[in-house]
C-alpha cells in the first residue's frame, strides 16, 4: 500500500464511523456514496 492509499483509507475509516454513529438517513447515504467513491479512487491507483 502506498501513501495515497493510506490517506484514502483514513478518509474511508472516517466515513465508516459516521455511517455507524449517525442515524440521519441522508447523512448515512452520503457517507456510503463517499466510501464507494474513495474505494473507486483506490482501485484506480492500482489497476490490475
Ligand atoms: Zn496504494
Amino acid at each position: 500500500m502506498c501513501e495515497k492509499c493510506v490517506e484514502i483509507d483514513k478518509k474511508i475509516e472516517h466515513y465508516r464511523l459516521i455511517e455507524r454513529s449517525i442515524l440521519d438517513q441522508l447523512t448515512v447515504g452520503r457517507a456510503k456514496e463517499l466510501i464507494a467513491e474513495l474505494e473507486a479512487q483506490k482501485a484506480a491507483l492500482h489497476p490490475e
